[in-house]
């Protein structure tokens, strides 16, 4: 029989990017007991899984439990192709969706996360998802996350708490936050270790961290980073 869910416990979305460390950071913070999950799923990026063992070892706490992986790649690689997913050019759609949007993805990530936490008694699901700069991704949508804990409150009979700390933050304040969370050793933490370049380049160190410089994620990664650190020269940030 599964377990009653655990308040205090939380499951933590972490891909090994800048909002799911950020994510991790918050969650330690606040709950008793942190686990993490990360999925495989044909990502270009999969270097970011690489990043991940490292932000948990820099973020080690006796509330970090156990890290699990879930290996998603031959369910989306079967469901057909993405920018994401392979070498194709980074572009917007016909509709003003970016090519890289894998449909479902999300969906499919809380489900599992939820489906997790079901048999590990963890009430709490933390995802970094953001509509304040989500890039056009209909699944980061606050309403597609509420629609979702209810679905999987139905669905599995339990009642899950989804957490998004970043609903509402765009990158400058995502930045922010970690600083108001564990301090400049944080942000380099987040800045160095976490992965967030589509391409997967981690060839050049920028004061934004790795990354191309040019796809959509390390335009919002750097712009974010740029204009934190414009508010701290204002005197308007730290
Ligand atoms: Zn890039």
């Amino acid at each position: 029989m599964a377990p009653p869910l655990c308040s205090d416990h939380a499951l933590v979305l972490f891909s090994g990017g800048q909002d799911s460390a950020t994510c991790l950071a918050w969650a330690l913070r606040r709950h008793a007991h942190v686990e993490t999950i990360g999925f495989r799923y044909g990502q270009r990026h999969a270097v970011e899984m690489t990043c991940r063992e490292p932000v948990r070892a820099a973020l080690a706490s006796p509330s970090l439990g156990p890290d699990h992986i879930v290996d998603l790649t031959a369910t989306i690689a079967g469901l057909g192709t993405t920018a994401l997913t392979t070498e194709a050019t980074i572009a917007m759609t016909e509709e003003g969706l970016p090519n890289t949007f894998v449909p479902g993805r999300n969906l499919l990530f809380l489900t599992c996360a939820a489906a997790l936490a079901f048999r590990r008694g963890i009430r709490r699901i933390v995802a970094g998802m953001c509509e304040t700069d989500y890039s056009g991704y209909p699944d980061c949508r606050d309403d597609t996350v509420k629609a979702m804990q209810l679905a999987l409150n139905l669905g599995m009979n339990r009642r899950f708490i989804l957490e998004t700390p970043l609903m509402w933050r765009d990158k400058a304040a995502t930045w922010e936050l970690a600083l108001s969370l564990g301090g400049d050793a944080l942000v380099e933490t987040i800045r160095v270790e976490t992965h967030s370049c589509y391409l997967g380049d981690r060839s050049r160190l920028h004061e934004w961290g790795y990354g191309c410089g040019k796809c959509p994620a390390c335009e919002l990664r750097a712009d974010g980073w740029r204009r934190w650190r414009g508010d701290v020269s204002n005197g308007s940030g730290r």
